[in-house]
């Protein structure tokens, strides 16, 4: 039994007594005692209410204590990042953002974030001492090992850089990183989602791409690139071309430029994703039918994921979600029609509701996630110990 294991009821964020967390752990109380110790010196855990600390008593209840430390959340998109400063239980203090494209390189957008963790710190009052933790997220495939960025389309520069020890050069805390749609999963289930164990995020924009959970934890695969759905062939896009070298992805005929082709090639002006969304806003009939029929090229995918790892919620995000029930529409009309009727049964299909905030909120899960963790937690104890 390690002191890990007693904060691990702590992390509830509900009030303890040293007797109700020995019954829960088999421990003797005095071993309790040291270890709900160690934890208040370490400032994670901390009395709770006004308890019995009278008469010089300690006091009987404590809990999580999420102001203790802070963590930096980090989203990095194509053309815009954006920071956040938040507490362990995930409550934001403060944000930042700027309009920067990402192929300027990891020297200008990395200086960039390091600039903005300074003035998030200043601006909540907190010392560099009391940063836990950094979450990022970038635009392309990350090597989750690694963290670093591995031959990533739209983020020239950035191949194989060591992203977390650009930061750390700076601020000698944990840095994790992971791809935009991972994170994105991880936010939307962690502000919206808590109580859905297995969902999966798709994200419709200049790529797409699905960020995966299952059984409560989010499913990377061996190098990080589980979920990558843009390059999955569907019929619909045979012959034709994708920037990834292949044909017949379906990024190829689902995915933002894709989209504003198909309308140009029908005469309707539109050179982005975020054209395509506002003509469908403006109700250009053309339009409407272009983002129905990629909602059916992604549904295409979406009910052979729906086979292969049965969520039980579908979160449709990114640009083209911003299009409305268009997407959505396809995207069922294929789901409920191709995958297994007990993988539907009680599937939800719905519009992502964290929205543009979904990255940052991932990023912040994420760094939080880590600095709670049992080895987290071990390692402060023995530094704590060693420090006497
Ligand atoms: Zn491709």
């Amino acid at each position: 039994m390690r002191t890990s294991d007693v904060f691990d009821l702590l992390r509830d964020g509900k009030p303890w007594t040293r007797a109700q967390l020995a019954q829960a752990t088999g421990l003797a109380r005095s071993t309790v005692a040291v270890r709900v110790d160690t934890l208040m010196r370490l400032g994670l855990v901390a009395p709770y209410g006004d308890g019995t600390s009278t008469g010089g008593r300690p006091p009987s209840l404590f809990a999580l204590n999420p102001a203790a430390r802070v963590v930096v959340g980090v989203d990095v998109g194509a053309s815009h990042v954006r920071a956040v400063l938040a507490d362990l239980s995930g409550d934001l203090l403060g944000e930042v953002e700027v309009r920067l494209s990402v192929d300027k390189g990891p020297d200008e957008v990395l200086g960039w974030v390091v600039d903005a963790v300074r003035t998030l710190l200043r601006s909540g009052r907190r010392k560099a001492g009391e940063l836990a933790a950094i979450g990022v997220g970038l635009p392309g495939p990350v090597e989750h090992s690694t963290g670093r960025p591995i031959s990533p389309p739209i983020m020239p520069g950035w191949d194989r850089y060591d992203v977390p020890g650009h930061l750390q050069r700076h601020y000698a805390v944990p840095v994790l990183i992971d791809n935009d749609v991972n994170i994105m999963a991880l936010g939307e289930r962690r502000a919206h989602l808590p109580e859905v164990d297995d969902l999966v995020l798709i994200k419709v924009a200049t790529g797409i791409g699905a960020g995966i959970v299952s059984g409560g934890r989010l499913q990377r695969g061996a190098q990080g690139t589980a979920g990558d759905l843009g390059h999955i062939r569907v019929p619909r896009a045979d012959g034709i071309a994708c920037r990834c070298g292949n044909d017949g992805c379906l990024e190829a005929v689902a995915a933002g430029p894709a989209l504003a082709a198909a309308l140009r090639a029908q005469g309707v002006p539109a050179e982005t994703g975020q054209d395509v969304v506002d003509l469908v806003r403006q109700g250009d009939p053309v339009a409407l039918q272009v983002v129905r029929q990629a909602g059916r090229d992604v549904g295409d995918v979406v009910a052979t994921m729906v086979n292969l790892v049965n969520p039980s919620v579908v979160v449709i995000g990114g640009q083209l979600a911003l299009a409305g029930e268009h997407l959505l529409a396809g995207i069922r009309e294929v789901v409920y029609t191709r995958s297994l009727p007990l993988a539907t049964e009680h599937l939800r299909i719905i519009p992502s509701r964290a929205g543009t905030e979904a990255g940052v909120l991932g990023a912040v899960a994420m760094a939080v996630e880590h600095t709670l963790s049992p080895a987290s937690i071990e390692a402060a104890s023995e530094t704590l110990a060693a420090s006497g």
